[in-house]
């Protein structure tokens, strides 16, 4: 694919709040956007040039759509990859590709797939019904989380398990789903490695975030994160290797425990730009989202180059309902323009400047 001049079109997958704060970046570069998602009224399409309301599923409404995009990226992890496979087959070009979806979609495939490319994860053990939960939980020292492997995600889709545990109980909490066990990891800290590689293969990691997590949930991300220069350089080899290895184009982001002696496991990676990345924007000279649309564009990577020690703060259900000017008084005030604000539900956030 040739890169793209303003005034092409960018075709999205998802019209939540990541795809909205993608479209308007790439406004600003001077493309238009084509939101495809099956939900009325979403955050994306608001702010778009167009929005088709489909089903993921339903390929000849994909393939109509695709028709006026001249490339296609997504928002979100859980489009199906049928739905990336069919747009690739029939000669359009999506960036980062069927892969990233296939891998990440489902946690036994990705902590596989991270090890194969020599990132450390926490043990795991594969779960397909209650009898399988006692050996490895023994084996991880009697504590663990138990995760569906696909459709979890903020914490949902998990339960906390100690040896005794009634793990008929647990398992049927979780629908009877397939899962894995994952040891319980005794982590210092959690950071993200939120990468960038564009269609020539070069790669710009932004400073990474040290995150906070309430409830499963990401509250707050703060940089600089705190780490040694040696464990940041390991960390964002890691993130280099994995998008190497998917021949990716676009922004990951992948998240780390880190453990007291500076050992790095991780957890999961997001194929696209990330909530713990959200502060980019404001504290660097080219944000998350913007380089997303350069790197899908076939566009060079904007600096990173980051002016200020920053936060993020994420506003979860009714803290976003504060007047807005009480919000903003000491940061930047993004809000995602949804319509319900449901207890937990990420609404908008807060960058502050922290020097
Ligand atoms: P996840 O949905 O896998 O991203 O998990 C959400 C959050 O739960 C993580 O960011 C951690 O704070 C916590 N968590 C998940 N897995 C583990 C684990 N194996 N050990 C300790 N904490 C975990």
């Amino acid at each position: 694919m040739k890169a793209l001049s303003a005034g092409a079109t960018i075709g999205i997958l998802g019209g939540g709040q990541l795809g909205r704060m993608m479209a308007n970046a790439a406004a600003q570069l001077g493309f238009d956007v084509s939101i495809y998602c099956p939900e009325h009224d979403c955050p994306a399409a608001r702010v778009a040039s167009a929005h088709a309301l489909g089903a993921y599923t339903d390929v000849e409404a994909l393939l109509d759509w695709a028709e006026g995009c001249d490339v296609v990226t997504y928002e979100f992890e859980n489009v199906p990859v049928e739905a990336a496979e069919a747009l690739i087959a029939a000669g359009i070009s999506v960036r980062p590709g069927a892969q990233p979806l296939e891998v990440s979609q489902d946690r036994l495939v990705e902590k596989n797939f991270l090890q194969s490319c020599g990132i450390a994860t926490a043990d795991f053990a594969q779960i397909n019904g209650p009898a399988d939960i006692e050996a490895p939980l023994e084996r991880f020292g009697g504590q663990g989380i138990l995760k569906t492997r696909r459709d979890g995600y903020d914490g949902k889709g998990q339960a906390r398990l100690a040896s005794g545990d009634d793990f008929e109980a647990a398992h049927k909490a979780l629908s009877g789903a397939p899962c894995i066990l994952e040891a319980m990891v005794p982590f210092e800290r959690e950071v993200s490695v939120i990468i960038a590689r564009d269609a020539v293969g070069d790669t710009l990691c932004f400073d990474l975030p040290r995150n906070e997590h309430v409830n499963g949930i990401l509250k707050r991300s703060v940089v600089p994160s705190g780490l040694s220069d040696e464990v940041t350089k390991r960390a964002e080899a890691a993130a280099g290797a994995l998008a190497e290895a998917m021949n990716y184009i676009g922004v990951l982001a992948l998240e780390f425990f880190v453990l007291e002696d500076g050992t790095l496991l991780a957890n999961e990676f997001a194929p696209r730009v990330h909530n713990s990345g959200h502060w980019t924007p404001e504290a660097c000279a080219t944000g998350q989202f913007e380089q997303h649309i350069r790197a899908v564009a076939g566009w060079p990577l904007g600096p990173v180059t980051r002016y200020h020690d920053v936060e993020m703060l994420n506003l979860l259900g009714e803290e976003a309902l504060v007047p807005p000017d009480a919000l903003a008084a000491d940061g930047v005030l993004t809000l995602y323009g949804k319509r319900e604000a449901k207890p937990g539900r990420k609404m908008g956030h807060l960058v502050r400047r922290r020097s």
